[in-house]
């Protein structure tokens, strides 16, 4: 369990998501962040606990939640007990099987049982590699592999694009991401994702990329065959 995550699911996501209001795209991807971060592993059981309180007295104010917390711990700890019977039973890696890597991955158990299923790698373009992961019929999903040294065309979204980093690194005019961080762009941001070391991601798309410079301005209307393609992959 790695300590050190940079960015983090908002509590407003963690909570649509212990809500169950996203799409299942959306919602692996924060599950899989979850599962790596112990800061939001912490986060999402308080989220639960208030979630569970207000079902059951939905008046109750967050003070009153404090005071009767302690109420709640046994029906937190059942929760709790729940999903540890149900990853259990999931596979526990999924190792070279990703195929294009040396070393052994290990991956978060929503991710392993998912890709447990089968992975296809294509090649995108300039070292970037992609095995889409139908989930839903909103989000584009998949497993996104880029070479190192290698760069994404610089782009914009209509919608957004959710990236879980696995292994390695990129950097783009916003940061520099490792392993675990859990990275959201949207139309308000245009960037370009350079990976020195090499990289591993999980990515949701919740609409098709837009290249906004030279030549990769012509990937557009593959961007958004793709894209839809991907989602009619799961109707
Ligand atoms: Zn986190």
């Amino acid at each position: 369990m790695n300590t050190e995550v940079n960015l983090h699911p908002s509590s407003e996501l963690l909570n649509q998501f212990i809500q169950g209001e996203l799409a299942t795209g959306r919602s692996v991807v924060i599950s899989a962040h979850v599962e790596l971060c112990k800061t939001c592993s912490e986060k999402t059981k308080e989220l639960q606990a208030l979630a569970v309180s207000s079902w059951v007295d939905p008046d109750s104010s967050e003070s009153s939640i404090r005071k009767t917390a302690g109420d709640y711990s046994a029906m937190i700890q059942n929760i709790v007990k729940e999903e540890q019977i149900k990853t259990e039973q999931l596979p526990e890696l999924v190792t070279a099987s990703l195929g294009l890597l040396d070393s052994s991955i290990s991956l978060p158990r929503v991710l392993a049982k998912a890709a447990a299923k089968g992975l296809v790698w294509k090649k995108v373009a300039g070292g970037i590699s992609e095995a889409q992961l139908p989930l839903d019929n909103e989000t584009q999903c998949g497993f996104i592999y880029m070479a190192p040294g290698c760069q994404v065309p610089v782009h914009t979204h209509e919608g957004s694009e959710t990236t879980l980093v696995l292994d390695g690194s990129f950097e783009d005019e916003l940061g520099k991401y490792r392993a675990f961080d859990f990275i959201i762009r949207d139309q308000n941001h245009q960037h370009q994702p350079i990976s020195k070391e090499g990289c591993l991601c999980f990515a949701v798309l919740d609409s098709p990329l837009t290249f906004t410079s030279g030549l990769a301005r012509l990937m557009n209307p593959i961007n958004r065959y793709r894209f839809r393609k991907a989602i009619s992959k799961y109707a």
